[in-house]
């Protein structure tokens, strides 16, 4: 069965900045297409639950008191890239909007609740070792992805 690599949010795990999670419905429908694979980031980066809300400032990560978490970020992406290779997933579904597992669009670095074109850390360190990434809004293009392969 193929590996998939998951936000732990999306998984049910309450990992998420403000203590909750982001369970999906599909959950059930992809445990019997896949072996699920959660990974959190930001906790296995060093940060607690619950925590302030982080954006992507250039280069940094901060979070809303000003607090550079750029490490713990960077640290939180390999340990999930690390798991995903150990693992053998090809294939990930991550948490959308997230400045660690967001895919496609992010915050913007404002705190003004204003997306921009982007990834997260993390994601964008699955996609440069070969990870195909999927966000919760992309779950039929991933189920599809999964069948053709
Ligand atoms: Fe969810 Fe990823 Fe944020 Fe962890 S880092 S709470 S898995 S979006």
């Amino acid at each position: 069965m193929k590996k998939l690599l998951i936000s732990a949010c999306l998984y049910g795990k309450k990992c998420r900045y403000d203590g909750g999670d982001n369970l999906i419905a599909e959950l059930d429908l992809l445990r019997d297409k896949c072996t699920l694979i959660p990974v959190c980031p930001e906790v296995s980066g060093g940060l607690e639950t619950p925590r302030n809300p982080s954006e992507i400032v250039g280069d940094r990560v901060v979070m809303n008191d000003g607090t550079d978490v750029t490490a713990e970020y960077t640290k939180g992406a390999e340990i999930a890239l690390g798991t995903a290779i150990e693992n053998g997933c090809e294939v990930a579904l991550m948490k959308a909007k997230s400045p660690s597992c967001g895919c496609g669009r992010i915050y913007d670095g404002t705190f003004s609740r204003t997306l921009t074109d982007g990834d997260g850390i993390t994601v964008r360190l699955l996609k440069e070792n070969g990870i195909k990434v999927f966000n919760e809004t992309q779950i039929k293009e991933l189920l599809e992805y999964i069948s053709e392969e």
